[in-house]
């Protein structure tokens, strides 16, 4: 498997808009204006004005705060389009009005993302990738525990305590999420230590001498791996 690297933006890391949200709010009747606003923590991101026009809504950004380029003041009108749902109904999409390098983009998407400094666009416009696509299988291990350690009422910090079971959780439901976030937590341990062991091979015993170490229920003390050492490099020499 090639390995993955965060060059490339992603989808969670950027201001979105969503028709669905809008539309199950009831925001996109028109004469109803509305606002929208991110943060992150307690930094205000920015907050968009939204005019629903019927067809189409105009999106006017004021904020300054995500980036240099973005302080300029963005108006956009994004059309909304329907489509017949399968039990009925029409659900909304935005239609993506393009960036830049791709002008004619005109792609339906239920939501449009910021990249910084231009209009809301889509996807594949503003060249995102969900972050599970772009995330090194250690980040994906940890987000996973992170997001298991919430659901518990936890903080998502792997270094506290795990959290106690919540109180109407049931016993079956706590073990079952319990046991993922240990087989996460594992899993990124696992792959910490492999990547020590590329990088620092003279500092970690070897894995055999690891498993005969545990077998015995012994400790590496600096002299004994600093032994274990001297014999494997020997032994490589002899080979
Ligand atoms: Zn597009």
């Amino acid at each position: 498997m090639p390995r993955r690297t965060y060059s490339k933006p992603t989808c969670e890391g950027c201001l979105a808009i969503d028709v669905r949200e809008w539309h199950r709010k009831g925001l996109l009747r028109p004469g109803q204006n509305f606002s929208c606003s991110w943060s992150r923590g307690d930094r205000p991101l920015g907050t968009i004005y939204v005019v629903p026009m019927g067809d189409s809504v105009v999106v006017l950004l004021r904020s300054p705060g995500i980036g240099e380029e973005a302080r300029k003041s963005i108006e956009q009108r994004v059309r909304i389009v329907w489509t017949p749902c399968r039990f009925g109904g029409f659900r909304p999409w935005f239609q993506c009005s393009g960036s830049p390098s791709r002008p004619a983009c005109g792609r339906r998407a239920a939501k449009l993302y910021l990249a910084i400094g231009s209009a809301f666009a889509c996807r594949r416009c503003c060249n995102l990738a969900y972050q599970s696509q772009a995330e090194t299988p250690a980040h994906r291990a940890i987000r996973k525990a992170q997001k298991l350690r919430m659901r518990l009422g936890g903080r998502g910090n792997l270094v506290d305590r795990f959290p106690n079971r919540p109180p109407r959780m049931h016993r079956q439901t706590y073990y079952r999420l319990f046991a993922k976030a240990m087989a996460e937590e594992e899993r990124l341990l696992g792959l910490e230590i492999e990547d020590m062991r590329r990088r620092f091979p003279e500092l970690l015993p070897p894995r055999a001498a690891v498993r005969r170490a545990s077998r015995d229920g012994k400790f590496f003390t600096p002299r004994a791996l600093a032994a274990e050492n001297g014999r494997r490099r020997a032994a490589s020499r002899r080979r």
